[in-house]
């Protein structure tokens, strides 16, 4: 699977891409990253991606031809391509989209707003879908984009190394633990012992239906 990201912040992306599981997954050719700066497909020598809101309002917009430009570019034809819109009134992204997009597309493309947000004909030329990530609103699509491409990588075989990793069904691993007693460690200015904290007596009970009857309860369940 493909990603492309047209972003006027490209750094901010390539930074998150060349690090740990997603720089492992490209190395090993699982999926692929292009970050395009939409500044490189303006036409004036300012590279200006923005103007005041047609019919007045508040801040800047940014114009659609740059990015409409950035994105023919991208020769999606053929492909099976989704293009997304980030965009705190989108449709909120989850897992059960994250496992199904990761399965249906071949491409995914993500335009990063800033400012007041994109010219609207941008979402109906090259039939978008707004996607939010939570109700907030954050200065820019580029954070988003990032989320979604995490979570949707994740669902591709390979990537996590041990697929059983992937909770198809589930989505947060039951609570977690490294050994029986957390080691003494200070604590302003006494140290505390590790002996209070122990792991859930199920866990050293040996009994390994119990601790995965104790698992599944603790787990928050999402059909895929
Ligand atoms: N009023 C604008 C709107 O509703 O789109 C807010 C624009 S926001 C300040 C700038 C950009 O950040 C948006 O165009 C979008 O790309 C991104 N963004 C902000 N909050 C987001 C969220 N919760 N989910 C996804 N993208 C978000």
């Amino acid at each position: 699977m493909k990603f492309h990201f047209l972003t006027i912040f490209p750094d901010m992306i390539q930074s998150y891409l060349d690090e740990a599981m997603l720089k492992r997954a490209a190395e090993k050719k699982l999926v692929a990253f292009d970050v395009k700066n939409i500044r490189d497909y303006t036409l004036d020598k300012h590279k200006k991606v923005d103007e005041r809101p047609y019919g007045g309002g508040p801040g800047m917009v940014m114009t659609p031809e740059p990015i409409l430009r950035a994105h023919a570019k991208l020769k999606m034809k053929g492909k099976k391509t989704k293009v997304v819109m980030l965009s705190p009134q989108g449709k909120l992204f989850n897992n059960v989209m994250a496992a199904k997009w990761a399965k249906s597309y071949s491409d995914i493309v993500f335009i990063c707003g800033r400012y007041e947000g994109v010219d609207d004909r941008v979402r109906k030329i090259l039939k978008a879908e707004e996607v939010s990530i939570g109700d907030f609103v954050l200065t820019g699509g580029e954070l988003p984009a990032l989320v979604m491409t995490d979570a949707i990588c994740r669902q591709i075989k390979g990537v996590l190394g041990d697929h059983a990793s992937v909770e198809e069904s589930r989505i947060a691993s039951p609570r977690v633990f490294t050994r029986p007693e957390v080691l003494e460690f200070p604590k302003s200015t006494k140290t505390v012992k590790g002996k209070k904290h122990k792991v859930p007596p199920v866990l050293v009970s040996g009994d390994h239906k119990k601790i995965e009857e104790w698992r599944k309860s603790q787990q928050k369940e999402e059909k895929i």
